[in-house]
C-alpha cells in the first residue's frame, strides 16, 4: 500500500500552531512511508473562505518547508458531492428534515431537563410523503441527515489504539444544510474516497465525527481509510489554548516573531511525544524519528518560551550564509564578523538590529562618575594598544582595577549595556575614533 494523507485546513484563518502540528504529523508520516502528502482547502463555506487566508495558507507551508504532493479546492467539487447525496438518498440514508433550530433547542433542552441524551428523536423520518409535500408547499427547505446504523462502529486508531463509538448515542449528522450548503462531513468523505486517502491523521476532536464518516463511507460502497486522532495542543498551563491560537500564527511566527521554520517544526514533532524536545536542523532527521507509537494520548504542552528557547539555539549555530540576507532586509548587516561577535547573544534574529547599533551608530555611553578617570585613561590605551586582550592587560598594569571593576565601566561605556557578545569579538568592530569618543563620555 502506498500511504497517502491529506491536510485539509479552511481558508476561513491563518494557520496556526494547531493546525501546523496535525499538518507536520501528517507529513512526516507521508514521507517516512514514502507516500505522499495532499493539501486540500475545505473551503464549502463560501461566506467566510477567502482567497487572502488560502494564498496563506499556500505561503506559510511553503515558508514551513512543508511541500505537497498535489492539491485539491472543494469548492470545484460540488457536482461530485451532489452525486453523492443522491447515492445516499437512493438507499434511504439521507434523509429530509423540517425542524427549525428552535424546535430542535427546545427538544435538547426537554430531552436533558428529563436526563435523557440529547440524540436527534428522527421525527423526520416518520412524516408521510403528504406531510412532507405539506411542509414543502408552506416553504420549508427541507435540511438532510445522514442515518446512522445504531450500531458500534469500530476500528484500529494508528495513534488511540482500538476505538468504539456507540452510533446510536449519536444524533444523525446533517451533511446538507437548508440552503443547500454542505457541512463538512460527506465533502471530506467524497474526497478521501477519490483521492484514494489511506490514513485520515486529525486532531481528536473529529473522533465522533470519524464514526460517522465511516458509516458514510460504507454507504457509498468504499473502504473506509486507516484513521489516526492526536490529541490537542493545551497551553503551558495545561489550559485551553484555542483562544491564543491567533497569536500563534505561523504569519505571526515568522514575521513579528522572526522565528525559524524548524524551530517550529522541531517544537511541534516533538512535544506531546516520548522523545525529547531538541533542536533539528534537517526536516529528514523529523521523518527518520517519527512515529505514531511515540504520540502519547495526554494533551501535548505548548509553551512559547520553548520555542523561543530552541529558536535561540539555531541562531546560536547559524552561519552568516544563512542570514545574510534576512539582516540586510533589517539593516542590521554588519558583516559575517559582526554576526559571529553577536549571534550567541541573541534570542531573536530582530535583536541584532540593537547590536548593529551599538556598534555602528551614535551610542549613548554609561559612565559611573567613579569611573571617569579610569575611563579616560583606557581612551589614551587604545591608540597604543591593538584590541582588548591588550586594552585591559595594559590598564590592569597602569591602575589598580581588576576583574569586574576593570571590565564592567569599559562594557558600559563602549556599548551602553551591562551584558552583551564577548567585547573582545566586539570592540575590534567599532570604530577606534567612536570608541575612543565613549570612553571618554561622549554619544559616538
Ligand atoms: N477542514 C477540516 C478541519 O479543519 C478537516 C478535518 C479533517 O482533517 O478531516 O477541521
Amino acid at each position: 500500500m502506498t500511504v497517502k494523507v491529506r491536510f485539509a485546513p479552511s481558508p476561513t484563518g491563518k494557520l496556526h500552531v494547531g493546525n501546523i502540528r496535525t499538518a507536520l504529523l501528517n507529513w512526516l508520516f507521508a514521507n517516512s512511508m514514502n507516500g505522499s502528502f495532499l493539501l486540500r482547502i475545505d473551503d464549502t463555506d463560501i461566506a467566510r473562505s477567502t482567497a487572502e487566508f488560502e494564498t496563506g495558507i499556500f505561503d506559510d507551508m511553503a515558508w514551513l518547508g512543508l511541500p505537497h504532493d498535489q492539491t485539491m479546492k472543494q469548492s470545484e467539487r460540488f457536482a461530485d458531492y451532489d452525486a453523492a447525496a443522491d447515492q445516499l438518498r437512493a438507499k434511504g440514508l439521507l434523509y429530509p428534515c423540517y425542524e427549525t433550530a428552535e424546535e430542535l433547542d427546545r427538544q435538547r433542552k426537554l430531552q436533558r431537563a428529563q436526563s435523557k441524551p440529547p440524540v436527534y428523536n428522527r421525527a423526520a423520518l416518520a412524516l408521510t410523503d403528504a406531510e412532507r409535500a405539506k411542509l414543502e408547499t408552506q416553504g420549508v427547505q427541507p435540511h438532510w441527515r445522514f442515518k446512522l446504523s445504531g450500531q458500534s462502529v469500530v476500528w484500529q486508531d494508528v495513534i488511540r489504539g482500538q476505538q468504539h463509538i456507540e452510533t446510536a448515542s449519536l444524533s444523525d449528522p446533517v451533511l446538507i444544510r437548508a440552503d443547500n450548503s454542505y457541512l463538512y462531513t460527506l465533502p471530506s468523505v467524497v474526497d478521501d474516497r477519490d483521492m484514494n486517502i489511506t490514513h485520515v491523521v486529525r486532531g481528536e476532536d473529529h473522533v465522533t465525527n470519524s464514526a460517522a464518516q465511516i458509516e458514510i463511507f460504507e454507504a457509498l460502497g468504499a473502504t473506509a481509510p486507516h484513521m489516526g486522532h492526536h490529541p490537542l495542543l493545551v497551553g503551558e498551563d495545561g489550559g485551553k489554548l484555542s483562544k491564543r491560537l491567533g497569536t500563534l500564527s505561523v504569519a505571526g511566527l515568522r514575521d513579528e516573531e522572526q522565528i525559524h521554520p524548524m524551530a517550529i517544526l522541531s517544537l511541534l514533532a516533538k512535544i506531546g511525544t516520548s522523545d525529547p524536545v531538541e533542536v533539528r536542523l534537517d526536516i529528514n532527521q523529523l521523518v527518520a524519528e517519527f512515529a505514531f507509537s511515540k504520540i502519547a494520548r495526554a494533551p501535548a504542552r505548548f509553551d512559547p518560551s520553548e520555542l523561543s528557547a530552541l529558536n535561540a539555539k539555531i541562531l546560536h549555530e547559524a552561519s552568516y550564509k544563512d542570514v545574510q540576507s534576512k539582516l540586510d532586509a533589517m539593516g542590521a548587516d554588519g558583516g559575517e564578523a559582526f554576526w559571529m561577535a553577536v549571534r550567541g547573544n541573541l534570542n531573536r534574529l530582530a535583536d541584532a538590529t540593537l547590536w548593529h547599533d551599538i556598534v555602528f551608530r551614535p551610542t549613548v555611553p554609561v559612565i559611573d562618575t567613579d569611573d571617569a578617570r579610569f575611563l579616560q585613561k583606557a581612551a589614551e590605551l587604545l591608540v597604543t594598544t591593538n584590541g582588548w586582550q591588550e586594552l585591559t592587560a595594559a590598564l590592569k598594569n597602569e591602575t589598580d582595577r581588576k576583574g569586574k571593576s576593570l571590565f564592567m565601566p569599559l562594557r558600559l561605556a563602549l556599548t551602553g549595556q551591562a551584558h552583551g557578545p564577548d567585547m573582545g569579538a566586539l570592540l575590534p568592530l567599532i570604530d577606534t575614533e567612536r570608541a575612543k569618543a565613549r570612553l571618554n563620555g561622549e554619544t559616538a
